[in-house]
């Protein structure tokens, strides 16, 4: 429980103006220890001050009853304690009481006190003036002025002063039909009137609409209306130019009593720096914008540019005439196949196949009958092999070979001897009305271990020279390489 007890400077800390003139009075008949003569004292002070006094005498138990008790308290603490002792009030608050009362007594002089009350509502502290008295017959009492401390009402002025937002307390004038026919404000604080622009005019009694301009919007006065008529709060942001200045504020409508309060914040600040905040994002978000377009644009260039360039590999491995693989990367490619089938240990074999009396096909047809032959017999080629790891390479004119990755001899046998079969068994399409019979030659080699590519080609190659030379149309298998068993020698 809040407390305070003086003895000193007792005016200085006093609130009730009343409390100087009660000391005055008291110095003025205060004789010795035993205070002031209480049937003179109470004479003089009860007809003035009553209303805020209460007289008290001690009982023999200690305790301290009322025996005058002011209407002007009972109005406060809500009825009138005349015959109760203190020692009805909260117990905290009755011990404090006491002991202030003792002490007086004891010292015949007048003690100062406020104390927090803890049962009166309205009322937060309380201020005593405690004067000890001694009757004629010897009797003590005690003559206490005791009044509520006007704190409430300082604070909220305080408040109203110091804060930074504007406040505006309006209340409705009705006409007798009960239409709001005006609207005066009957609290503003400085810093409204400064809001208002109006900075050192005193707006109390003022029409609100006349001094607080953001009012003349339709809009904001018909939403003050409905808090005051269906009191309900609201929160309102406007602005508006005074001086050339542009004012934007924030306002927060409460219904109070039959008007309303309006608390408002200047957001003005706040609104430019929201504003450049804005621009800013907006900048940010074309920059982004612009950087976003750059990047499709520049992986679009690389996409195509990645395109041309498998495009550009494409043509460079590939005959254009019959799309096989060219002679040079079918050498490239080969000899990948080989290290890995030297790496399981896996047999590979080449065929290499030179169309048999090509140059009369030209001389009989004509050149694009010849071409037409060379594209129908590749084909024939890529639907023999098997196409997932065989290689097909044309080595230029009519002159084609086969990589058979683990493949051996027998095998690349039987794989020529399949293209030797589907060309006797079938002609090769020239044109819609002519198609031609022709044969091949095949020479076959499987590689030795260690042989490097041009001698695999060139066993293969002396293979097929051998069956151009037994009458064409024929398999021939090449001889085993000298390289190799020298190489195994060494
Ligand atoms: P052989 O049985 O000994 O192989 O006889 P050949 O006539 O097939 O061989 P030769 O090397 O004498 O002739 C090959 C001919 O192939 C000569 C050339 O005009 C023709 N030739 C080469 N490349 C092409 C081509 O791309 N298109 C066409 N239509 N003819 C080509
Ligand atoms: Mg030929
Ligand atoms: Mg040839």
């Amino acid at each position: 429980m809040y407390q305070e007890v003086h003895t000193e400077n007792i005016v200085a800390r006093a609130h009730a103006k009343e409390i100087a003139e009660l000391l005055h009075r008291f110095a003025r008949h205060a004789q010795d220890e035993g205070g002031a003569p209480h049937e003179a004292f109470c004479d003089e002070v009860l007809p003035n001050f009553g209303e805020d006094v209460m007289v008290l005498a001690p009982t023999e138990d200690g305790d301290y009853a009322y025996v005058h008790y002011g209407r002007e308290i009972a109005r406060y603490v809500g009825g009138s304690r005349l015959g109760e002792r203190i020692s009805s009030m909260t117990p905290q608050v009755a011990r404090f009481t006491a002991a202030c009362y003792d002490q007086a007594l004891s010292d015949g002089k007048p003690a100062y006190t406020v104390h927090r009350s803890l049962k009166t509502v309205r009322v937060c502290l309380w201020e005593r003036l405690v004067m000890p008295t001694t009757a004629r017959n010897g009797e003590r009492f005690l003559v206490v002025f005791s009044r509520p401390l006007q704190f409430h009402e300082e604070l909220l002025t305080t408040v109203l002063e110091t804060s930074p937002s504007g406040i505006v307390a309006l209340r409705a004038m009705r006409d007798d039909q009960g239409d709001i026919i005006r609207t005066l404000i009957i609290t503003a604080n400085q810093r409204a009137a400064v809001m208002a622009g109006r900075g050192d005019e005193n707006l109390h009694d003022t029409e609100a609409r006349e001094s607080l301009p953001f009012l003349a919007d339709a809009m904001i006065w018909r939403r003050c209306l409905y808090a005051i008529e269906l009191r309900r709060s609201d929160m309102i942001e406007t602005s508006f130019s005074h001086d050339g200045k542009v004012t934007w504020l924030q306002i927060a409508i409460a219904p109070l009593g039959d008007g309303l309060v309006m608390t408002m914040t200047d957001v003005s600040e706040l609104m430019v720096a929201n504003q450049t905040l804005q621009s800013r994002a907006a900048t940010l978000a074309l920059e982004i914008g612009r950087e976003r377009a750059t990047r499709r644009a520049l992986s679009q260039e690389i996409g195509q540019r990645e395109e041309r360039e498998q495009e550009l590999r494409r043509l460079a491995e590939t005959d254009p005439l019959t799309a096989l693989l060219n002679r040079r990367s079918f050498i490239e490619k080969a000899n990948a196949a080989i290290a890995t089938c030297d790496a399981s240990g896996d047999d590979t074999s080449l065929i290499i196949v030179d169309l048999d009396h090509f140059k009369s096909v030209n001389d009989s047809h004509g050149h694009a009958a010849g071409d037409a032959v060379i594209r129908a017999f590749a084909d024939l080629l890529l639907g023999t092999v098997r196409s997932d790891s065989d290689l097909v390479g044309r080595f230029g004119g009519e002159e084609f070979a086969v990589f058979l990755p683990r493949a051996n001899a027998a095998t690349a046998r039987r794989m020529a001897q399949r293209m030797q079969h589907t060309l006797e068994t079938k002609r090769l399409p020239v044109s819609e009305t002519l198609a031609l019979q022709v044969s091949a030659s095949f020479g076959i080699a499987t590689r030795q271990k260690g042989e490097n590519f041009t001698a695999f080609i060139e066993r293969a190659d002396r293979a097929l020279y051998r069956a151009k030379n037994d009458g064409r149309d024929c398999i021939r298998l090449a001889e085993p390489a000298l390289v190799t068993t020298a190489a195994a020698a060494a």
